[in-house]
């Protein structure tokens, strides 16, 4: 089969959130011409896999590309997140991330869209339906927006034996059973685990049928903490400032959690069980409420093996049977691995510079690719910021993305960039704040600017204590 070459200032591989957010800021900010190559037949990544009652537990005001609004910025009137910005569904995000190739990308003649393709290392894309193969050549850059490797129930089986007959689904099949099912089992503790166990309560199931598997528990960041709309002021950028005043007066890193709690900054599902992860899962209170409703919590380390009458842990074994209904969860969301360096030469990498915002992160990485020249500057201002993990994570990310927000204010053409981007809730407000001032918000500004320098110390302080 003939082999044809296409060509384009720069080769995008992968269409999932991150590479749809930076080819879009590339769109605005050069006149670059663009090939975006995905495996799947839809832009979207990993929402295309997901379950059917997955949502953002972020705001949708804040995701998404920059260029177009996801959602409607309105406040939910009723449900788990009421008073709080709306949440997008996967189905809209899906749908929006589509919109967003055919109306935009495709329409400027400067996007070649090729869904479908397997790129690989040597420079071609593989046609997983016809097998034809294509070079694809980047003048400038080839752009790696795979890095976060997603790992999904759907698409990634447990690592753990499941004996014949005994009933293991992903979450992706409770929304299609026809039978029921004398009890629940839920494997995970991560955000799949947390929206599979509020929904099957949501759907009226008895909290004591659900068994809820949790081989670790986790620090959750409070959404009333992350809204942007300015009425949220107080909330969002007040918890800034208790952060930092948490950080400043903390003697020790188990004191600095307890004030975080304390703040309500974090959550935990169980008060009595200290969490031993942190993965940047945002909920709500009601959300909270409904799983500390599931008692039956086994805390034995992983499942090694589900036979068809007991579960084999990494520390006990439990019962089971076959007619109960085992849900996998486990799959790793994004795994922790080593940041490397965004911009190596011809290539860019793009990741996580501001915490818990990927596709702000991505737009951000395009702006300065469009902007800068120079790979040393251009990795100067965005230092990655480490995948989430485990608690001390929350620390390490403070510092990382303390150190970038403060480069980037100095800079006007990025100080522009952040007020006006809709992807950067915050900028945008305290700029606001500062133009619109009132004794309440002046007061908020003050404790965050006198906390936030010895707050940071402290954090470096307890960061080199713990090793
Ligand atoms: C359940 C869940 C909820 C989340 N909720 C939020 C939230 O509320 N707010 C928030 O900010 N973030 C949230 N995130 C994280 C965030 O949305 C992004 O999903 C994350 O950064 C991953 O996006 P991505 O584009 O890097 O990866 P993916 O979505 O995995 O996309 C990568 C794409 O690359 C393609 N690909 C990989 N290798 C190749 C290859 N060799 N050839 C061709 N194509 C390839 C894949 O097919 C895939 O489509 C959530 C994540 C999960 C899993």
């Amino acid at each position: 089969m003939a082999e044809r070459t296409l060509e384009a200032d720069y080769v995008i591989v992968g269409a999932g959130a991150v590479g749809m957010a930076f080819a879009d800021t590339l769109l605005t900010d050069s006149t670059a011409s663009m090939i975006l190559v995905d495996r799947r037949h839809k832009p979207g990544g990993h929402w295309n896999d997901a379950y059917p009652f997955v949502r953002l537990h972020g705001p949708s005001a804040n995701y998404g590309v920059n260029s177009r609004k996801l959602g409607s910025d309105a406040i939910d009137p009723s449900g788990l997140n009421q008073g709080l910005h709306e949440l997008a569904t996967g189905a809209e995000i899906c749908a929006y991330f589509d919109r967003v190739m055919h109306q935009r990308f495709v329409p400027s003649g400067r996007v070649t869209y090729l869904p479908l393709r397997d790129f690989g290392e040597d420079g071609f894309v593989t046609s997983r339906l016809t097998g034809e193969r294509a070079q694809v050549r980047a003048r400038r850059k080839l752009v790696d927006a795979t890095f976060s490797d997603t790992r999904i129930p759907a698409t990634h089986p447990p690592g753990y034996a499941v004996a014949d007959g005994v009933r293991c689904v992903a979450p992706n099949a409770l929304a299609h059973l026809s039978e029921p099912f004398a009890g629940f089992v839920i494997i995970g503790a991560g955000k799949t685990a947390m929206d599979t166990a509020v929904w099957l309560l949501e759907q009226g199931v008895d909290p004591d049928a659900i068994t809820w598997i949790r081989p670790r528990d986790a620090w959750l960041l409070n959404r009333r903490n992350v809204q942007p709309r300015f009425e949220f002021f107080a909330d969002t950028i007040g918890a800034f400032a208790a952060e930092m005043e948490a950080a400043r007066d903390a003697t020790s890193i188990d004191d600095l959690f307890a004030r975080l709690e304390a703040a309500q900054l974090l959550r935990r599902i169980d008060p009595a069980v200290a969490p031993t992860m942190y993965r940047c899962a945002i909920v709500s209170d009601a959300e909270l409420e409904q799983m500390r409703r599931i008692t039956r919590v086994v805390r034995l380390g992983r499942v090694s093996a589900v036979e068809a009458d007991r579960i084999v842990l990494e520390q006990g074994v439990i019962p089971t049977s076959p007619q109960h209904l085992h849900i996998d969860c486990s799959a790793d969301g994004i795994p922790k691995k080593p940041a490397v360096p965004i911009f190596q030469g011809a290539r860019i990498v793009p990741q996580i510079v501001r915490r818990c915002s990927p596709t702000f992160s991505a737009a951000l990485v395009a702006h300065l690719e469009a902007t800068l020249s120079g790979d040393a500057e251009k990795n100067a201002f965005c230092v990655p910021v480490p995948v989430a993990d485990e608690p001390l994570d929350w620390l390490r990310m403070q510092l990382a993305d303390a150190r970038n927000n403060r480069l980037w204010s100095q800079f006007a053409d990025l100080r522009r960039w952040l007020f006006r981007a809709r992807l950067d809730a915050f900028s945008g407000m305290i700029s606001r704040a500062n133009a619109e001032p009132t004794a309440a918000r002046a007061e908020i500004l003050e404790r965050y600017g006198l906390a936030i320098k010895p707050g940071l110390a402290r954090l470096s302080e307890l960061l080199s204590q713990a090793g």
